[in-house]
């Protein structure tokens, strides 16, 4: 008489639905976990770059060109956004923003109305406030 091993059914291979055939798709070949670009290396290279940017220059409004910010007003917040602590004269302006379950002090251009970023009170002399900018907000121009 032959064994009961004989007689019982192959297991399923474990985690794989009923019905599949074939092999599974081998890790390596399957598609990538897409990366949200905020986190993304491409993103944060170009939002960035304005931020390592110390020559002497203006920095002005990437949807209309208005001059907004002078270089000796940028400093290093720590924050990974180019900071300021004042923009030129009448380049900007402000309103209160709401959203995210928070109250901030919207940014944008006095031109164009492009939004820049949100500013803060918490920044160093002269001013103590901090214009946190987004980068991609931002051309600059050497001079
Ligand atoms: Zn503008």
């Amino acid at each position: 008489m032959a064994p009961i091993s004989r007689f019982r059914r192959r297991p399923r291979t474990a985690g794989w639905p009923r019905g599949t055939l074939g092999n599974p798709p081998h890790p390596a070949r399957s598609p990538a976990i897409p990366v949200h670009p905020r986190v993304s290396r491409t993103y944060c290279r170009s939002a960035c770059a304005l931020l390592a940017e110390k020559r002497p220059g203006r920095f002005s409004c990437a949807g209309c060109g208005q001059a907004l910010f002078a270089s000796d007003g940028k400093f290093e917040s720590g924050t990974g956004w180019p900071s300021f602590g004042a923009p030129l004269e009448g380049a900007v302006e402000t309103q209160v923003d709401r959203s995210l379950f928070m109250v901030r002090t919207e940014v944008h251009c006095a031109r164009c109305g492009s939004h820049l970023g949100h500013v803060f009170p918490d920044g160093p002399p002269p001013t103590g406030l901090r214009y946190c900018i987004n980068g991609v907000a931002l051309d600059f121009a050497p001079g």
